[in-house]
């Protein structure tokens, strides 16, 4: 017998759905200092809102451009509070943060997107449950918290499989493919024998994503498909629009937003999918935060996501997300970022660096949008609520 999934939290979150009244010159809390939360702020000022980054190193990518900065561990209530009663509204700009002493602060500030939907999001088990209880396609999957529940979900799922730490993975981390039930023992103790998903693993035909933003009044304006490729796991080049049939496209965006609608979501979200060889989509997971697969909106775009997102978190009209040029996203990973000012040199390129003072192999160090003449899909929409 199958053990029973854990079931995906669900209700509100006192305080949390308290109006955002926004006027110039409000502050927007953002938890987390990287290149997410950088972009935020820069947009963020371009829209006379000001920023407090609370973040671990004053010389975090966020911290470098915000209009204050807080420096504290991301589970220090004490100075979480004082963080949040300068602040008009809070957001945070990645998953992997101890979801309750933000929970907490919901209480006096509101919190966009909710603590929530932070809780679901980072943790693999809650998000599927998530996706499934609003009766979307995602990946067949099964919970594994010890060797018994593993063999079970091997039974089920077959091999070669994906097994995946529940949380705190992120760009390939965390995560193992296997080819049978040794190897997934042998993966799941070096993975720290902590609580996993086994997913089987998709013949997909590409990799899809869409960002799509909604407000408190229910507004949703999905940007459009893009198309991602990844390089050992990590995402290396985004093509906008993706090269998918017509069909593919409005059922991307379709599902995006029925997820925004579903998940109760304001704020904005990237949802990364699989289109299958057969054809059909599958949700791999959700980011309730602006995405690397929506950088190419900056250049692309009437608005770009990190607009987007203030719009949506200070309680701000959504913006226009149609795409007014084709974009080819290049992720600078690692010691690529050398190549910045030969990308500078050329006409066609946007560069975006994110500040960070040391080099590592993988590492997220900035991105280039290569722009071309407005070709193919528009599927991107704003959809206002009935
Ligand atoms: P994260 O982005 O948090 O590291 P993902 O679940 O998105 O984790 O996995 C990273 C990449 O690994 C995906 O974009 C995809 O290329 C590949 N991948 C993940 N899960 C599967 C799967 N079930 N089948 C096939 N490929 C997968
Ligand atoms: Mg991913």
């Amino acid at each position: 017998m199958t053990a029973p999934q854990r079931a995906a939290p669900s209700g509100a979150i006192p305080g949390t759905s308290a109006t955002v009244e926004p006027r110039i010159g409000m502050t927007m809390g953002i938890i987390g200092g990287g290149q997410l939360g950088r972009m935020s702020a820069m947009a963020a000022a371009q829209l006379g809102v000001d920023t407090h980054v609370y973040c671990t190193s004053d010389d975090d990518p966020g911290a470098q451009v915000a209009t204050r900065v807080t420096v504290g561990a991301l589970d220090d209530r004490e100075a979480l509070a004082a963080f949040a009663a300068s602040c008009d509204v809070i957001t945070y700009e990645f998953e992997n943060l101890p979801w309750e002493p933000i929970a907490e602060l919901g209480a006096t500030v509101p919190v966009r997107p909710s603590p929530r939907l932070l809780q679901v999001a980072q943790d693999r088990i809650y998000e599927k449950g998530a996706i499934r209880d609003l009766g979307l396609p995602t990946v067949e999957y099964a919970q594994v918290r010890d060797g018994h529940e593993l063999r079970e979900a091997i039974d089920r799922l077959g091999v070669p499989a994906i097994l995946k730490t529940a949380r705190l993975g992120y760009d390939g981390k965390g995560q193992r493919r296997v080819s049978s039930v040794d190897e997934a023992l042998v993966a799941f103790e070096a993975l720290g024998s902590v609580p996993c998903v086994l997913e089987e693993v998709v013949d997909f035909a590409c990799e899809v994503s869409v960002v799509v933003a909604r407000d408190a009044d229910g507004t949703t304006a999905a940007f459009d498909v893009t198309e991602n490729e990844h390089r050992d796991h990590i995402l290396s080049v985004s093509h906008a629009p993706a090269r998918v049939d017509v069909p593919t496209a409005k059922a991307a965006i379709t599902l995006a937003e029925q997820l925004a609608r579903g998940l109760e979501l304001v704020g904005i979200i990237g949802v990364e999918m699989f289109v299958q060889r057969e054809g059909g989509l599958l949700v791999n997971e959700i980011a309730p935060r602006p995405h690397n697969t929506g950088h190419w909106t900056q250049d692309g775009c009437r608005v770009s996501q990190f607009e987007q997102h203030v719009h949506a978190v200070c309680g701000l009209p959504l913006g226009d997300p149609t795409r007014h040029a084709n974009v080819t996203m290049h992720n600078l990973l690692g010691d690529e970022v050398g190549r910045w000012a030969g990308w500078l040199a050329d006409d066609t390129a946007r560069v975006h660096l994110y500040g960070k003072r040391e080099v590592r192999p993988g590492r997220k160090m900035g991105h280039v949008n290569v722009l071309a003449p407005l070709e193919g899909l528009q599927t991107g929409r704003r959809k206002r609520r009935r």
